[in-house]
């Protein structure tokens, strides 16, 4: 099976990977910050350890990386524990539903209302569009820097600007985008949402919430922190605050060698190979008139988002996996974005490619497309 559903999880991952998750599963198996034997605190150190690495990759503080199970958790913390009851938020138009659900739910529970910013080709346009929609009680802007759906990139750094103008969060979900994109803190974000296990290479089970310490986030979970344990009231400070519960420790060590593997490679290394996959298959699938391309006239990340005229994506996608071809079809977790594509009928099938991927099968896979009989 070839693996073109990077985009869900980078499969394969690096050796490197494999062996630390191995490691860690027969020489850490302490819990870290719960107790004071050897145990607990070699396993902590190696947790501290890729808490730094990340600091340094992504330009934080190290106390304000935060460990969480994945990208749409890290979203939760950061749009919950930021946005008051009855407040504004606006977010764009290609928000995963990691990010547009919790919003809509704070629109149920605590009365905060939300507008979805129009985004555009042009970056400038997407910038008037949010600026349009703040309002007094806008108390944060969520944005992708990446669609998942057809890799759109926006404007991050802009509305970073934009944000600090009128003194709110600029919520980032770079789920797609780190790895891929070369995007810091330096960007100007306030919270920086990561998943762990799609472009750094680490396994699933890891995402990083990242801040700059300029807002303070409310906890939506309390709990053990190893930390300030006589007291009732949560851990006040960063990281334990917001890391109540036992940590995936063998997730966070072996998500190190990822993020070393990404930092040899180099994001600019990986986006150029991965998107020349997606510029080939495009090539390959442009002149068939049958298939329609979404958003190949943005800027975007390496994803390729297609339908083929009388073939369900759904359906395309299972033949294509009957063909030895891992592709997502459908809604890919993004009912905003299907919306904006006026695709949530049909959905698409996505080609997203990873470093493991070469110009052969996508050679393979663009044939099979071809040769998919159509009514
Ligand atoms: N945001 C985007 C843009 C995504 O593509 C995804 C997952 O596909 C998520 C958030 C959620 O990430 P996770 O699966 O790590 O929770």
């Amino acid at each position: 099976m070839i693996n073109f559903d990077n985009s869900a999880t980078t499969y394969p991952k690096p050796a490197a990977v494999a062996n630390a998750a191995r490691a860690a599963l027969l020489h850490y198996g302490g819990n870290p910050g719960r107790g004071g034997h050897t145990l607990s605190l070699q396993a902590a150190q190696k947790v501290f350890e890729t808490r730094e690495k990340a600091a340094r990759m992504f330009k934080a503080q190290t106390e304000n990386v935060v460990f969480t199970p994945n990208c749409t958790f890290a979203l939760n913390m950061a749009i919950k524990g930021v946005l008051p009851q009855g407040s504004h938020v606006i977010l764009s138009d290609h928000e995963h539903n990691a990010a547009a659900r919790p919003v809509y739910a704070l629109s149920k529970t605590k009365g905060v209302s939300f507008s979805v910013a129009q985004t555009y080709p042009d970056p400038k346009a997407t910038l008037e569009s949010f600026r349009k929609l703040i309002r007094p009680d806008t108390r944060a802007i969520v944005c992708t820097a990446a669609s998942n759906v057809t890799g759109a990139v926006m404007p991050v750094k802009a509305l970073s600007d934009l944000a600090k103008q009128h003194h709110i969060p600029l919520i980032v979900d770079a789920a797609q985008a780190c790895g891929v994109l070369d995007l810091t803190l330096d960007d100007g974000m306030d919270f920086l949402c990561l998943s762990g296990h799609k472009a750094l290479y680490g396994p699933t089970g890891t995402g990083l919430l990242i801040s700059n310490g300029s807002y303070q986030l409310d906890t939506i979970i309390e709990g053990g922190t190893g930390a300030t344990s006589a007291s009732l009231e949560q851990t006040p400070f960063l990281p334990e605050k917001l890391e109540s519960g036992t940590l995936n420790t063998v997730g966070i060590i072996a998500l190190a060698p990822g993020l070393d593997f990404v930092q040899k490679m180099t994001p600019k290394r990986i986006y150029d190979h991965e998107m020349s996959l997606c510029k080939r298959l495009e090539d390959r699938l442009r002149n068939d008139e049958r298939i329609t391309l979404y958003e190949t006239d943005r800027m975007r990340s390496p994803v390729l988002a297609f339908n083929i005229r009388g073939i369900h994506s759904e359906e395309a996608a299972r033949l294509l996996s009957r063909k030895g071809f891992a592709m997502r079809g459908g809604i890919q977790c993004a009912a905003l974005t299907h919306k904006t594509l006026g695709t949530l009928d049909t959905g698409v099938v996505r080609f997203s490619p990873s470093l493991f991927n070469n110009f052969r099968q996508t050679d393979m896979l663009a044939g099979a497309i071809l040769s998919l009989k159509t009514p």
